[in-house]
């Protein structure tokens, strides 16, 4: 269930100017390492796959649309509604950034007419698996396209040496975080499918014109509650929210790359200091993840623990988005008091 674990574990420094500060040395990684990702799916996914691949007349002659995981299902379910069939690739609670492709994506895609991504990097599974699905007659939507990614935006605290491979090249990928990028997704989402299947158009325009309208006025929501709490500058151990921090005039620290050490006196000092320096008012964790070593050192520095939702895993209804999005706002509103 711990989401998040390659950036945790992993994360990328996207800040030279910093010093590096051993800052936290947690747990979360028990959960992130062990599990399988890819287990559990296959079961749930190969009937569907299968069935397609057998039958692809018996089912109705939707437009099938496949999706990478879970934001990006979430928009696309909303524009397409009842008209197309629309899947996930990476099932929520299974950890995107460090996805592997199993057999069972490759026959999603195989059958698919529409592939809809994130895009900015953040799939890295897929180039070898559309590769292999061999499906010339795909069409593929890049949610991102137009959307100038941020790379060094916030500080971001990395607490040992990372390796040098892996390095992003294409920016910070957490752009469904911020209502107004996300509106730019839909929209792209939206004229993808219009391109693919012009027979539903009209569905596709108004499903999306609807969501379009909640996501402006989630963006208005978010805009009247943080104008109250100017610069607040919180800590997350994902670093998940540089475009939803800029847009609403708050900083993030993204502290990343935990060693799976032992949380020593050093290290707590490190974590006070950092949080001196940034005068941090909130500590971030996600929705799920209950860390012994995390919440020790937020009694260390004097702040509540809480959770913030990257909406990488979470319920398949549409409407999830506005409501994690919301809670998240509330979240903030509570720490930046
Ligand atoms: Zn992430």
């Amino acid at each position: 269930m711990i989401m998040n674990c390659r950036e945790i574990r992993t994360g990328k420094q996207r800040s030279g100017i910093l010093s590096i500060i051993a800052l936290l040395m947690l747990s979360m990684v028990t959960g992130c390492s062990q599990s399988n990702p890819n287990q559990g799916t296959t079961s749930e996914q190969s009937p569907q796959a299968q069935e397609a691949a057998s039958t692809p007349s018996a089912q109705s002659r939707k437009t099938k649309v496949v999706t990478t995981f879970l934001p990006i299902y979430l928009f696309t379910k909303a524009v397409a509604g009842n008209v197309a069939d629309v899947e996930i690739l990476v099932p929520p609670g299974t950890e995107v950034h460090e996805y592997q492709a199993i057999p069972e994506n490759v026959k999603a895609i195989a059958t698919a007419n529409v592939l809809v991504k994130n895009g900015l990097g953040l799939e890295e599974f897929l180039e070898n698996t559309v590769k292999n699905a061999q499906n010339p007659k795909l069409a593929e939507i890049d949610a991102s396209k137009g959307i100038k990614p941020l790379n060094e935006i916030s500080p971001v605290v990395k607490t040992v040496q990372e390796e040098e491979d892996h390095e992003h090249t294409q920016g910070n990928p957490h752009v469904w975080l911020d209502p107004v990028l996300a509106k730019q997704q839909v929209i792209n989402i939206r004229d993808g499918l219009v391109a693919a299947d012009p027979a539903n158009k009209a569905t596709y325009e108004a499903n999306a014109a609807t969501y379009i309208k909640e996501l402006e006025s989630l963006n208005s929501e978010f805009q009247q509650t943080l104008q109250k709490t100017p610069s607040c500058t919180f800590i997350t151990f994902h670093d998940a929210f540089p475009y939803l921090a800029q847009r609403y005039n708050l900083k993030q620290v993204a502290v990343v790359q935990i060693p799976e050490d032992q949380l020593s006196p050093t290290d707590v000092q490190n974590a006070v200091n950092a949080v001196k320096k940034y005068k941090v008012k909130a500590l971030f964790s996600e929705p799920g993840v209950d860390n012994k070593l995390l919440s020790s050192l937020s009694k260390d520095l004097k702040l509540t623990l809480r959770p913030l939702d990257s909406l990488e895993t979470g319920e398949t209804d549409p409407q999830h988005y506005f409501k994690a999005m919301k809670a998240n706002l509330q979240t903030l509103e509570t720490s930046c008091k």
